[in-house]
């Protein structure tokens, strides 16, 4: 393509997009240059409303200052050291200050945390903890995980090897893994407010793959409590408490994969609240530093940690980590976050606009393609017949005509996913709702 015609459209060729059709976008490019609060702006200066937190990352809205001030504090007064046998206060601190809030709720809180980079990261750290902890008490066959159809769990090998969506997995090589069916159910709960009545038998599939491989080879199960990568999928009412109960009784570990739910999404700090469904470990990202600096946390039980803190004292108990574990800037940013979440309320806030929300959205049922509508928190699914033959379609046409009138949703297949930053306010609910309806009126 070389240099542009758009003179605010830089040169396109070098940066390898992800999850992108890399020649599709550079002949049509779509190209963000600042945001503040629920709003970009574009680089020919028109602005977008954010129905999506960015990848369901910026909780408490864009340009934060707090943020912005932390960050540049912290990389003035120390912008990096390692935390391999080594530490610094920050990563200390934002550990303290997680464990306050971490899930579990009292008496059960999984209040030992465990820095990474990315979502992805922490779910193969979690993975992998969860081998080790296994193998620590003496259950060292304990390999195998399962996780479940549609889960999305980012891209490391062990994330595509639990998770269930063909296009990441079908390509690459995978640990041992098995996996629950998912519980999308369209005909059944289509058009459900909250929570589907239907299904929670599919969590007795965790019985059926503990007969097919032996509870002595399956260290740990691994699920979104609400799945929202491959297009919002809810769990039954019932389901999650199901599982754990499976799980405990054969001594499987229960995993939540909270990338998206935790830091407020649900109306509570994490889905394990809103479930009231205790796992043993529970893996973060994205809202934890709204999504300003990358950044991870997996929250382990004492239960894990402790069964893995044993040996000789001079010796590293789990061997793993990365260079970036626990990063100051990163801490900076987290701690600043945690402050806006705490000071504003908005780990609590879409409790507060739920119902609100779930009536808006529901307000599109009866427009052409729609065949399910699904709600929970600040989240929202719409999802659209495919075209014959043209799969993902449709709704991709809605998303570039939204992105047109100012609005950026976010599509997988042919799902329309919505997940605003938790500072929307109901007028911002009716745009979304007004853009994206006339949107599906004048989709083909
Ligand atoms: N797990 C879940 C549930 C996610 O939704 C995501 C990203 O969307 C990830 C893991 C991967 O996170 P990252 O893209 O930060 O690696």
């Amino acid at each position: 393509m070389g240099s542009s015609s758009n003179t605010n459209t830089p040169v396109l060729d070098n940066f390898w997009m992800p999850f992108t059709a890399n020649r599709q976008f550079k002949a049509a490019p779509r190209l963000l240059a600042s945001a503040e609060g629920m709003y970009y702006t574009d680089v020919d200066g028109n602005k977008v409303l954010d129905g999506t937190a960015g990848l369901w990352c910026v909780n408490a809205g864009h340009g934060r200052r707090r943020i912005a001030e932390a960050v540049e504090r912290q990389l003035r007064t120390m912008d990096y050291a390692p935390t391999f046998q080594m530490g610094h206060p920050i990563a200390f601190d934002f550990a303290a200050k997680l464990a306050a809030i971490a899930p579990g709720g009292a008496g059960a809180k999984l209040d030992r945390v465990f820095f990474t980079g990315s979502g992805s990261e922490s779910v193969d750290t979690a993975l992998k903890i969860a081998i080790a902890y296994q193998r620590a008490i003496g259950q060292g066959t304990r390999t195998r995980i399962i996780g479940r159809e549609k889960g999305y769990h980012g891209v490391g090998f062990g994330g595509i090897s639990v998770g269930g969506l063909v296009n990441n997995r079908r390509v690459f090589p995978q640990i041992p893994a098995d996996h629950l069916r998912h519980t999308l159910d369209i005909e059944r709960n289509g058009f459900s407010k909250g929570l589907p009545t239907h299904g929670v038998e599919l969590a007795e599939d965790l019985e059926r793959l503990v007969a097919l491989h032996g509870a002595e080879t399956i260290a740990a199960v691994i699920v979104e409590p609400m799945a929202g990568s491959a297009g919002v999928i809810l769990p039954p009412k019932g389901y999650l408490d199901r599982l754990r109960a499976i799980a405990d009784k054969y001594g499987i570990l229960l995993i939540f994969d909270e990338v998206i739910t935790g830091f407020g999404r649900l109306g509570t700090p994490f889905a394990t609240e809103y479930f009231g469904v205790v796992p043993d470990l529970v893996t973060t990202a994205k809202g934890l530093t709204n999504g300003a600096i990358p950044m991870g946390a997996v929250f382990a039980s004492r239960k894990i940690h402790d069964g893995l803190m044993t040996g000789p004292e001079n010796q590293i108990e789990l061997f793993h980590g990365y260079t970036y574990s626990g990063h100051p800037v990163a801490s900076a940013a987290g701690i600043a976050t945690l402050e806006i979440y705490e000071e504003e309320g908005l780990l609590t806030r879409a409790a507060e606009l739920a119902a609100h929300w779930q009536e808006s959205l529901h307000s599109l049922k009866g427009l052409p393609h729609v065949v399910d509508i699904r709600n929970l928190g600040l989240v929202g699914a719409i999802e659209l017949a495919p075209r014959g033959g043209a799969p993902g379609t449709r709704a991709y046409d809605v998303f570039v005509d939204c992105f047109q009138k100012g609005l950026l949703i976010r599509v997988t297949g042919d799902i329309i996913a919505l997940s605003p930053p938790l500072i929307i306010e109901k007028d911002e609910i009716g745009q979304i709702v007004s853009i994206l309806g006339e949107a599906l009126k004048r989709a083909a």
